[in-house]
């Protein structure tokens, strides 16, 4: 805990929905739900029109769409997403060089390490405000709530109170005051089943547990988590603000147009992008031990498999077959929608012939074309489509060989719906999602 309030964390609001209501004019103001719109979908986010009905995050969308069916479901597009997390994340950067992203939604700022005058309430209040002005110019128009603070454990709760759109600096000294009528489950760690065993003990709230001593939180809750859980009941938090350190792996992921379902070709996929992430670490002169899978389920959600060698690596072949062995711990039954591979634990040096018999073999690096085995309709809604004479706008819906777009975009105003046949030439989809490469760890799992 520090003297005075220079930890702020920001949260952009209702993050996915919000993206697609900025590039959609006619759904500003109307819920909107981005997620898995398939049979076993969830809800990544909800817009708040859509939470008046109930609509929260890891909701099945099957009950999303009875608690508000006039919402807007769409599929969602990251590539959006990315770019104006990118943008938020610049704006950050440009205040403090301490700036630790946690989400592509949320980030820590350290204002102790920003050029400030002093750390007075008014002036990191004034400094919040500005930052939420510039997050919503840079992005065209997105909102974050800010919380700043004492301890990064105080920043996050004070995000909390006023979303959205709102800011919330809590005075050093008011911490506790704050904190005491919270329930338990405010702070980090204490999940559903741990606040149920605190409270079966009679510990309700962050007050119940400040009270009680130590040795009592310890027994019920064990060593490493009882004494950190007790800590935080006092406000005590001493975590640090740390940068996101550089290219602590090189990856590589792939967005599709349409779900990709079998085998054959997604081990060829990966194969190719295994040769991919050997060159670029060949390239930097570099090698890793863990060899990493993310995987995007149709249904929108996202799991990781490593294996960690037992020497870095920095072959296409021994990372390719480590690829497509993680795969098989995956049911991916339903299809996928991205596919990537990363190495990391990354050794600047690099290792020859570590497996040098393995290697003499070269197995070919299959080069399989997409298989068009696409289960889920490639117009998927939300999607961005251009048309030769309507111009750009979004898949509003399909179904019946007919594709229904609305065109519009964030410049324009509520646009006009149309239908096509799905075979029309002259509409295309944009898929500014695929052979995207990155240098953030495969396992980024962006949770707004
Ligand atoms: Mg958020």
């Amino acid at each position: 805990m520090r003297r005075e309030a220079s930890v702020l964390h920001l949260d952009l609001d209702a993050f996915f929905a919000a993206v697609e209501q900025r590039d959609k004019p006619s759904l500003r103001g109307r819920p909107v739900v981005v997620g898995g719109v398939g049979g076993r979908g969830v809800v990544a986010t909800a817009s708040y029109e859509a939470r008046v009905f109930g609509v929260r995050s890891a909701m099945s969308t099957r009950e999303a769409r009875a608690r508000c069916p006039h919402a807007a479901f769409l599929s969602g597009r990251f590539h959006a997403y990315r770019t104006a997390s990118r943008q938020v994340m610049a704006v950050l950067r440009d205040l403090s060089p301490l700036v630790e992203p946690l989400s592509l939604d949320e980030a820590f700022v350290d204002l102790a390490a920003a050029d400030l005058p002093d750390l007075g309430v008014e002036t990191v209040t004034a400094v919040a405000r500005d930052l939420r002005a510039a997050v919503q110019e840079a992005t065209g128009g997105l909102t974050a709530t800010v919380g700043v603070a004492t301890s990064k454990f105080m920043a996050k709760i004070a995000s909390d109170l006023d979303k959205p759109d709102g800011l919330t600096v809590v005075a050093p000294g008011t911490e506790q005051d704050l904190l005491r009528p919270m329930p338990v489950a405010v702070i980090p760690g204490v999940g559903p089943a741990t606040a149920e065993r605190l409270r079966a003990s009679g510990f309700r709230t962050v007050a119940d547990l400040e009270q009680a001593s130590e040795a009592e939180v310890v027994r019920l809750l064990g060593k490493a988590h009882g004494h950190g859980l007790h800590r935080l009941a006092h406000g005590l938090d001493d975590r640090p603000v740390v940068a996101e350190r550089e290219a602590k792996s090189i990856s590589v992921e792939d967005t599709y147009a349409e779900d990709v379902t079998d085998r054959t070709t997604m081990e060829g996929l990966l194969t190719r992008q295994a040769a991919t992430v050997a060159r670029r670490l060949a390239k930097a002169r570099q090698s890793g031990r863990t060899v990493t899978i993310k995987v995007r389920l149709h249904d929108f959600t996202t799991s990781s498999r490593s294996q960690t060698l037992d020497a870095p690596t920095d072959h296409p072949q021994v990372i390719a077959r480590t690829a497509r062995a993680l795969l098989g711990e995956v049911d991916t039954t339903g299809g996928v929608r991205l596919l990537g591979v990363g190495v990391s634990g990354l050794a600047d040096w690099i290792q020859e012939s570590l497996f040098g018999d393995e290697h003499d073999e070269e197995e070919p690096l299959t080069e399989l074309p997409l298989a068009e085995t696409s289960r889920r309709p490639a117009w998927a809604p939300g999607a961005d489509v251009v048309h030769s004479e309507h111009g750009p706008g979004w898949v509003w819906g399909s179904g019946r060989g007919v594709v229904t777009v609305r065109f519009e975009t964030a410049e324009t105003g509520p646009g006009p719906v149309r239908s096509f046949a799905v075979d029309d030439p002259a509409l295309v989809l944009l898929d500014p999602g695929r052979h995207e490469e990155s240098d953030d760890s495969p396992a980024d799992n962006p949770s707004p």
